[in-house]
């Protein structure tokens, strides 16, 4: 149905030195769902671009990358030929400024590591995106989570925002379930907890709805 879609998935991994990482818990299970959905609808070539995780659907186009500006090579490469990208990827925000090519030694009592941002590969595309094309980001936020998750909608000039509310009730990383909101230009759904494939098939009931009617997505409040 659609040409082409762009899901990413995992963490990135962020080299320090040849043993040592920077990362974060993402498992890479919503990633796997929303491709396993995808395929499952017969929606036409998915390439799938993942940092390090042991989930990897059947049935795509598996991109493996491991760093942020692998990923954001990978997903400029097949980004203009695309209707729908969904970025579920965790990608880190920083990675070491100096990569340290032998093993870093434990001289001293306190270490300082200086950090570089990273591209923020959303951000990127929600400039380039043309008429037609969808895009999907995810958020995990821990406080005033509406508000930032509302500026990361329009900032990143996004067509649905999945919401995830980081807290001791609904931790998000690596479990089996999830509770999300769905944030759109006409506002924001609950989604009742559930488990990541319903969530995936939630998300994806979203975007046919976005193409069937481009102005569901319109401000109406
Ligand atoms: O700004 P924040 O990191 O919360 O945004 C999360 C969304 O942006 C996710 O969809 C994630 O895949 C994407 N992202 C990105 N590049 C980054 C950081 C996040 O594409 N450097």
């Amino acid at each position: 149905m659609f040409k082409k879609t762009i899901i990413t998935s995992g963490p990135t991994l962020e080299p320090i030195d040849p043993v040592r990482f920077i990362s974060n818990r993402s498992s890479g299970k919503t990633g796997y769902h929303l491709a396993t959905e995808a395929r499952n609808r017969g929606i036409g070539e998915i390439v799938f671009i993942s940092g390090p995780t042991c989930f990897l659907p059947d049935g795509v186009h598996i991109v493996k990358v491991e760093t942020a500006r692998e990923m954001y090579d990978a997903v400029n490469e097949h980004f203009d030929q695309c209707a729908v990208t969904i970025m579920a990827a965790a990608v880190s925000d920083y990675r070491s400024a100096e990569y340290h090519p032998q093993k870093m030694k434990k001289d001293h009592d306190t270490l300082i590591l200086e950090l570089a941002k990273n591209p923020d590969i959303l951000s990127e595309l929600g400039r380039r995106k043309r008429p037609g094309q969808i895009l999907v980001g995810f958020a995990a936020e821990s406080e005033d989570i509406f508000v930032n998750a509302e500026k990361k909608l329009v900032s990143k000039n996004l067509d649905l925002l999945v919401l995830n509310e980081i807290s001791a009730r609904n931790p998000a990383f690596g479990c089996e379930e999830n509770q999300v909101y769905f944030l759109r230009s006409a506002g924001i759904n609950k989604i009742e907890k559930t488990s990541k494939a319903a969530i995936a098939a939630l998300v994806w009931d979203e975007i046919f709805a976005l193409f069937h009617d481009p102005a569901s997505g319109q401000r109406n409040r």
